[in-house]
């Protein structure tokens, strides 16, 4: 039995027990589950593992701001998960919703190993209780305020572990929903999906861009469908009617490359795409390089007259810092070397 049938299989209230009991750090075992049967906890114990994953190895950044662990699945795979200071001084993990990907962006470890499979819900969810546990067991004196669906696999992919999920941390308050952002490459039929699912909680969503040129998008990201930039910009006008928050945009991440999409050029190409969509965010991320794939982070310099052109331009552009390149910062590259 999965953890989805054990649960069906308990009275409907019990469900959101069950999960305080998994996000209480004093319990450490099913048996600790007090407020359930001894029926209900061996049904538990027999089926389910209270330590999600079978081997955790946890790699530091010099500078301690950043740490990564390479988690291993019962089935023998790896995933990786972040743990990073953000500039609010607290913290912000990075989690994985699949091992490996089958989006095959070009720029990405993670993208050279195929998708071996969807996590589980669980797997999801237990990110979150391994890096608090974390945190409480090294006396960190930060508390963990936002999660960003950035690490292994499209989040949108595996669609329903993944709104489970954010469900289950949104329902115990451990997160509210503008703290968690969902980073898709811009799979277009699920993105749709969201506007008609009523479970779809209102998160964040960060599209991938990478390029505002649909034939170099596609040399970039593969999957990028004809009209993709079109249909994104109606998806966003339906997206924003449905959400109504004023604390919601979409934010766009785009992955400077050295040569391939930082010219000035491209920043106004960007900056002219991004203005039609109103209520948006640019985040620009330095490549985190892999070693073997062709492609450069961009020099210094060009990030900065990119930035400076966006800006000026008229949009809210940030630049995410490069943490932990000394432990393997790029997605994918802990799980493809060890
Ligand atoms: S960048 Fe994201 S979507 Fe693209 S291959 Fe890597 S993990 Fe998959």
């Amino acid at each position: 039995m999965k953890l989805k049938e054990i649960l069906e299989s308990f009275k409907p209230f019990k469900k959101r027990l069950f999960f305080q009991a998994y996000f209480d750090l004093n319990n450490h075992s099913f048996s600790d589950f007090t407020n359930f049967s001894k029926s209900e906890r061996n049904l538990m114990e027999h089926h389910l593992h209270f330590q999600v994953f079978k081997k955790e190895t946890i790699f530091e950044s010099k500078k301690g701001d950043t740490f990564k662990a390479l988690l291993e699945t019962y089935d023998g795979l790896k995933i990786e998960t972040v743990l990073m200071e953000n500039a609010r001084g607290a913290y912000t993990i990075c989690v994985s919703s699949q091992v490996g990907c089958a989006m095959g962006c070009t720029f990405c470890a993670t993208g050279t190993m195929g998708l071996k499979r969807n996590l589980e819900f669980i797997e999801i969810l237990a990110q979150y209780r391994f890096w608090s546990k974390f945190i409480k067991n090294r006396r960190l004196d930060k508390e963990i305020l936002n999660v960003v669906f950035m690490g292994m696999g499209e989040p949108l992919a595996n669609y329903l572990n993944v709104r489970e999920t954010l469900n289950v941390w949104i329902d115990l308050k451990l997160l509210g929903p503008t703290r968690i952002t969902v980073s898709t490459v811009g799979v277009l039929p699920a993105l749709q999906r969201i506007l008609v699912d009523p479970l779809w909680p209102n998160v964040r969503i960060a599209i991938s861009l990478h390029s505002a040129d649909s034939r170099k998008r596609k040399e970039i990201v593969p999957t990028t469908v004809a009209r993709f930039h079109q249909k994104l910009i109606d998806w966003s006008r339906a997206y924003f009617k449905k959400f109504s928050s004023n604390r919601l945009r979409v934010t766009f991440e785009y992955t400077l490359i050295d040569g391939v999409n930082d010219s000035l050029e491209h920043a106004k190409e960007l900056a002219n795409y991004i203005l039609q969509f109103g209520k948006a965010k640019l985040n620009v991320i330095p490549l985190n390089a892999v070693p073997g794939q062709a492609f450069e982070p961009s020099q210094k310099e060009n990030i900065n007259l990119f930035k400076n052109k966006v800006l000026h331009m008229g949009v809210d552009v940030t630049q995410r810092k490069t943490m932990g390149e000394d432990i393997n910062a790029a997605c994918g590259q802990l799980a493809l070397n060890n």
